[in-house]
């Protein structure tokens, strides 16, 4: 759908548009979510457009491996391994996907409830 100057994350992993970046690298790029709904909330988004997780290729398999790494290394770094966190991926109408640029959501600092809403 959306790609380059029409998508906001790519525009924030250009560094086009302003964000509170946690961390980047040649593949990914991690900031924190401007409406966060639990004390650490960042997305972790590759720096390439990628729609959503059903967009996702064969090839694109070092970007994914990225994306978890960069999630465990940053939940790490937040202090939040010892007592969990939530890694959340919404893909699609349904599974409210507001933004189309697939991204991690990164959660914690309280605790999660199931199931989500
Ligand atoms: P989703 O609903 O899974 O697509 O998540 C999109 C997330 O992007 C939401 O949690 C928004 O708060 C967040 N978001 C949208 N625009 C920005 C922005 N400019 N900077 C940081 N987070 C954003």
């Amino acid at each position: 759908m959306s790609e380059g100057n029409e998508c906001i994350f790519c525009r924030i992993a250009s560094g086009e548009i302003p964000s509170a970046k946690v961390y980047a690298d040649e593949y990914v790029t991690a900031f924190r979510d401007i409406n966060p709904v639990a004390p650490t909330h960042i997305l972790i988004i590759p720096n390439r457009h990628i729609e959503s997780v059903a967009h996702v290729q064969e090839e694109d398999q070092e970007i994914l491996g990225a994306l978890f790494l960069t999630a465990r290394r940053i939940a790490e770094e937040s202090g939040l391994s010892e007592r969990g966190y939530r890694l959340v991926v919404n893909a699609g109408t349904d599974g409210g996907q507001t933004v189309p640029h697939l991204h991690v959501h990164l959660l914690g600092g309280r605790q999660m409830t199931w199931p989500p809403g």
